[in-house]
């Protein structure tokens, strides 16, 4: 008697699908005007992309941004298709109206559940519902070494009731190692402080030890510090990305010189299906029984 009836080839089949339906992952960065947030997208994924819609090539000296804006990108990597959604924000902090400028930001998102709610609950949904909803925001800090501005903990404590926050020390080719290792830990006792909580939580049942404990490693490394830059350097007659500066360049992906290669493997790597997740069941789920309470009511 066979009594192998073949389940187990679930794992497959839902992979064969999924690869044929290809995966969708939204990323919003956020934080003052030069930053360095436009630079640090294009320099996380600009050499994958191979189809992109909405603004691109625009001139360095007017491509500051002013308004919300999603890019679409397909990337790919060995026959798996990537649709990657890059929504740039203008810097707050530099509007006559800081208020209105993180509300539209909030606003951003909340709006994005709400479309994916309404298409939840149509009558004739459709099959597969296109996902706008964030996954991941990306919080620059300013590299000041000393401590989060004022307006940091204000939007910050806004934001993670809506996304998952994954912060990052913008520029931190300003900082020395001993800088930045004193300035993570200001920040965290604040986050601290302030009650704070960013992604990824603890707070959930589902992870396993293994799962646990490469969070824990992502949290004693929060937040990134990190460097962008889209030009290329020569560094021992090798071209790679980096900025040049009167003392040398700084390598881009050179684990030594900054935790760009943490943040890429964090967003890649290890946590791309968990951001999508949680977006979905923490972020989401309170979005809409908050809606479908208020119906109610
Ligand atoms: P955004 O306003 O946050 O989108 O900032 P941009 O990406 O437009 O960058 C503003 C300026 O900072 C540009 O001149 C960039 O070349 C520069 N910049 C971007 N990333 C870095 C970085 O990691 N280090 C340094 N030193 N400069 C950077
Ligand atoms: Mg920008």
């Amino acid at each position: 008697l066979n009594a192998y009836v073949g389940f187990d080839t679930i794992t497959q089949q839902i992979e064969k699908k999924s690869i044929k339906r290809g995966f969708q992952f939204n990323v919003m960065v956020v934080g003052q005007t030069g930053l360095g947030k436009s630079t640090l997208v294009n320099t996380l994924f600009a050499s994958h992309l191979i189809e992109s819609k909405g603004r691109h090539n625009v001139d360095e000296l007017d491509r500051q941004t002013t308004r919300i804006e999603a890019v679409s990108h397909v990337i790919e990597e060995n026959g798996v298709r990537l649709r990657l959604n890059i929504v740039d924000t203008p810097g707050y902090g530099d509007q006559v109206n800081n208020e209105d400028c993180w509300e539209s930001i909030i606003k951003y998102i909340k709006d994005q559940h709400s479309a994916y709610l309404r298409k939840e609950l149509t009558a004739q949904r459709e099959r597969l519902i296109q996902d706008n909803r964030v996954h991941c925001c990306l919080y620059f800090i300013t590299p000041s070494g000393h401590s989060l501005k004022p307006i940091d903990i204000i939007v910050l404590k806004k934001l993670v009731q809506v996304v998952n926050v994954v912060p990052v020390i913008a520029k931190a080719d300003s900082l020395t190692i001993e800088e930045r290792a004193a300035f993570k830990k200001r920040i965290n006792a604040e986050l601290a402080f302030h009650n704070i909580d960013l992604y990824p939580y603890d707070n959930t049942e589902d992870y396993d030890d293994e799962e646990r404990m490469l969070n824990s490693s992502i949290r004693e490394l929060l937040p990134f510090a990190v460097v962008g830059s889209e030009k290329q350097v020569v560094v021992n007659g090798k071209a790679v990305i980096g900025r040049k500066t009167r003392w040398g360049a700084v390598v881009v992906e050179d684990e030594n010189h900054c935790e760009f290669i943490h943040l890429r493997n964090f967003l890649t790597r290890t946590h791309l299906q968990d951001l999508v997740e949680t977006t979905s069941m923490v972020h989401y789920e309170t979005f809409r029984s908050n809606q479908l309470l208020a119906l109610k009511g």
